[in-house]
């Protein structure tokens, strides 16, 4: 890297719907980068493709970059001093390049109609046979004062082979015949990708650029964009797919993760964006939880990997599990009211005795409402489920133990999770039983599960003591 040189990266989406994981982790690996190194984290709306723009697009860019807590330096909403950063407001500077390069032989007027474009394709796929590179001046001038549609595309050379460096996959060359005369000016007078990424990357001062490796090949046409007007190339950093299994890569096309669905699955930010950063970029050691800060510090260009990453959801959901533990307990609740209040608890039960239960016991916030369902879900009890080895429990132990249970428990005058804890051991003692057996066995009459968050202690202080004494009668009628 040039010393002198400000390191200034941008995340450059086509607002075409939600921002996809994949994106996300371009933008994520841009910002730190431009962070790392005291840089600018610029993000440039690419809306060229007017087919595929969708409305509320960049709001969704602007509120996930928000969210996942990424600060932009320059933006169409920020502003800053190479703007718009909005390409369909930068149109007449791409044609004043274009006409640049038409001027010095590299780019030049094509056109071509439909028609004559459908009978150079070979198996469905055309490729442009530098037809109206052969016509005149005049030719030209003629059409273009006749009004004759037209678009500018770029003169690839047909020989010899271009060469760059790119800084994840190492010296590429690829050979220029197997560069097509792409457009640059499409017949709307509006830049493809192609064109609009180069002028804006330079125009923008953008010294890293970080993308999809699906650009790899085309940057050879980049680069003689870039070496033709005499401007500097970037560093190219381009980065792997993300994949959803072994062959198929995650793609917003087909509505796959985004993370918006993520947040309203129950997802922390902080978790998915630690999560993504992982995904293709591998840490010195062993830490897997970092915040921004750390993250910040720590990404490496030379922790980037060369092969696709499989996103593993279960993976994140741990990790998520892991941030929710370490929640103070007043932002845990603030997390997971919604998800009471869609629950069957609903105003029915203390919200903080459930968050207490479940906020080590859950991995993602929607997991609430199935969790604490089993509190409603008292329903008549098969004997069997008394049955338990560990505790050498079975049906006519469970009544008996249920049957001593029931006074003892009536005459509390206490109904505090202290209290009930004591209340258990006495009878254990008194049974001449191990506590664990009276625990289970209450447990069970209380919920009619096996299977519980949280034991009877807690069940029975959510519950309170009136209907805690009717659940254990019945329970116990059904011995
Ligand atoms: N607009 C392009 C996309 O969304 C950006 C590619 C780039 O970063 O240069 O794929």
């Amino acid at each position: 890297m040039n010393n002198n040189e400000r390191v200034r990266t941008r995340f450059a989406p086509s607002p075409t719907g939600f921002l996809h994981v994949g994106g996300l982790r371009t933008a994520l690996y841009c910002y730190l980068f431009a962070k790392q190194n005291n840089g600018d984290f610029i993000l440039r709306i690419e809306d060229t493709d007017l087919e595929r723009y969708v409305e509320g697009a960049v709001e969704v860019i602007y509120k996930t970059l928000a969210e996942a807590g990424m600060k932009i330096d320059e933006g169409p909403n920020e502003g800053g001093p190479y703007g718009p950063y909005v390409q369909t407001e930068r149109k007449d500077i791409y044609l004043k390049y274009a006409k640049e390069l038409v001027d010095k032989g590299a780019a030049y007027y094509c056109f071509c109609d439909k028609e004559r474009l459908d009978s150079l394709k070979v198996n469905g796929i055309a490729r442009y046979d530098k037809h109206c590179l052969h016509l005149s001046k005049e030719e030209v001038d003629a059409k273009l004062a006749a009004g004759v549609p037209y678009v500018i595309r770029q003169n690839m050379p047909t020989e010899g082979v271009s060469e760059f460096d790119d800084l994840v996959f190492g010296h590429v060359t690829i050979p220029n015949n197997e560069l097509e005369d792409q457009i640059l000016i499409k017949s709307d007078g509006l830049p493809t990708y192609n064109f609009a990424n180069v002028i804006d990357d330079h125009l923008m001062h953008i010294t890293y650029v970080m993308r999809g490796n699906e650009y790899l090949s085309s940057t050879p046409k980049y680069n003689l964009l870039y070496d033709a007007l005499g401007w500097p190339r970037p560093h190219y950093i381009h980065l792997t797919p993300i994949m959803k299994d072994e062959t198929r890569k995650l793609s917003k096309r087909y509505g796959d993760a985004n993370f918006d669905d993520f947040v309203k699955k129950g997802y922390l930010p902080q978790a998915i964006v630690n999560y993504i950063a992982l995904l293709g970029w591998s840490p010195k050691g062993e830490q897997e939880k970092f915040t921004m800060e750390e993250l910040i510090e720590k990404f490496s260009i030379s922790g980037l990997s060369k092969s696709s990453s499989i996103f593993d959801e279960a993976k994140m959901k741990w990790l998520n599990g892991e941030y929710i533990k370490e929640l103070p307990f007043d932002k845990f609740m603030e997390y997971a009211k919604p998800y009471f209040d869609a629950s069957i608890i609903k105003d029915k039960y203390d919200y903080n005795k459930f968050g207490k239960l479940l906020q080590s016991r859950i991995e993602i916030f929607s997991e609430i409402p199935e969790k604490v369902a089993f509190i409603e879900d008292f329903k008549q009890i098969d004997p069997e489920m008394y049955n338990n080895k560990k505790f050498k429990l079975d049906a006519n132990i469970a009544k008996n133990i249920l049957s001593e249970v029931i006074p003892y428990f009536e005459a509390l005058k206490d109904w505090t999770e202290d209290s009930l804890h004591q209340a258990t051991t006495d009878m254990a003692t008194k049974l001449e039983l191990k506590a664990g057996a009276v625990y289970t066995v209450m447990r069970i009459a209380l919920s009619a599960c096996l299977v519980t968050p949280g034991g009877s202690v807690e069940i029975a202080d959510i519950l309170g003591k009136a209907e805690s004494i009717r659940r254990l009668k019945q329970a116990y009628s059904w011995l």
